[in-house]
């Protein structure tokens, strides 16, 4: 068996707002040390994970799956910028370029959403199939998309979490949270919607609060404007909100009946939990990282 020092090593972040997860490994489901650091300037933060990264050993890719909104035009300038984040500190942060050159090797760089997604079609719940919708609900809502192998990325990148669902039967009085659209799909079903709403977690609402009507109804829309949009095959469904017991079998059942069995695709399309678990998002790093290699070596 070759030692560590003789096959390629990957590293992958997931960068989040409030914390960066990095790992290393020989191939994207093989992780051989990961460590986590707290989101705090970008200065302190990146220092502290090419140092991680340097103690590991040579990197031949970097992947990052990064928050956003982020530049993912290979054509920008700006490409591997973080671009308008409201987080402190952040927004116009060449996040990409700056560790690709403390680290001098490719960097791959994605949403954080489209990495996981990437992630669950090709090592976990999507494997075999052609499409697959990666969706997480927690403090955001967040949609990465894969089709044919390749994250969708289009004009910027897809905000499945900012369409606007219709009001479910008399929620009216809530105006919803978010900052850009107020009662969009993050505003009225995001964790910090319902704690905003309700003062608890879905969790901790009892089983036959409305908000579980609410919060899988609106979800529901999601998931059946997914299907009807793009005709995508699997969607996963992740975060901290689908922790709720029996949140994804309500919303699968509800996106269904909005489908009325008129979708043509209905009998090839799921709706499922992370096979990857809570490794979708450093898996889909590494990958990233995997694909920054090949390219540059092609
Ligand atoms: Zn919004």
């Amino acid at each position: 068996m070759a030692s560590r020092s003789e096959q390629p090593l990957f590293g992958g972040i997931e960068a989040g707002g409030t914390k960066f997860v990095l790992a290393v490994g020989h191939a994207p489901d093989r992780i051989l040390a990961r460590h986590t650091l707290a989101t705090t300037n970008p200065d302190d933060t990146l220092a502290a994970a090419g140092q991680w990264f340097a103690a590991q050993g040579p990197l031949v890719g970097l992947g990052i799956g990064c928050f956003g909104p982020v530049e993912l035009d290979p054509a920008s300038p700006r490409w591997g910028f973080i671009t308008s984040t409201p987080k402190p500190g952040w927004a116009d942060c060449d996040i990409a370029g700056r560790l690709g050159r403390v680290l001098a090797c490719p960097v791959g760089f994605d949403t954080d959403v489209n990495g996981a997604a990437l992630a669950e079609y090709s090592l976990g719940a999507g494997q075999g199939g052609g499409s697959l919708a990666y969706i997480t609900v927690g403090t955001g809502i967040g949609g990465g998309l894969v089709v044919g192998g390749r994250p969708v990325h289009g004009a910027g990148h897809p905000e499945l979490g900012h369409i606007y669902p219709r009001r479910v039967a008399d929620d009216t009085d809530f105006t919803g949270i978010c900052p850009f659209h107020g009662d969009c799909l993050e505003g009225l079903a995001s964790g910090p919607a319902i704690l905003a709403r309700w003062g608890k977690t879905l969790s901790d609402l009892p089983g036959d609060h409305p908000a579980h009507t609410y919060v899988s109804g609106y979800l529901a829309q999601l998931c059946h404007t997914t299907f009807a949009s793009m005709a995508i095959e699997t969607i996963v469904l992740g975060g901290g909100v689908m922790q709720t017991p029996g949140l994804r079998d309500a919303v699968r059942d509800r996106a269904f009946a909005l489908g009325a069995g008129y979708l043509p695709g209905h009998s090839r399309q799921r709706i499922v939990a992370p096979g990857l678990g809570a490794d979708a998002g450093i898996c889909g790093a590494l990958l990233l990282a995997r694909q920054a290699f090949e390219g540059a070596s092609d």
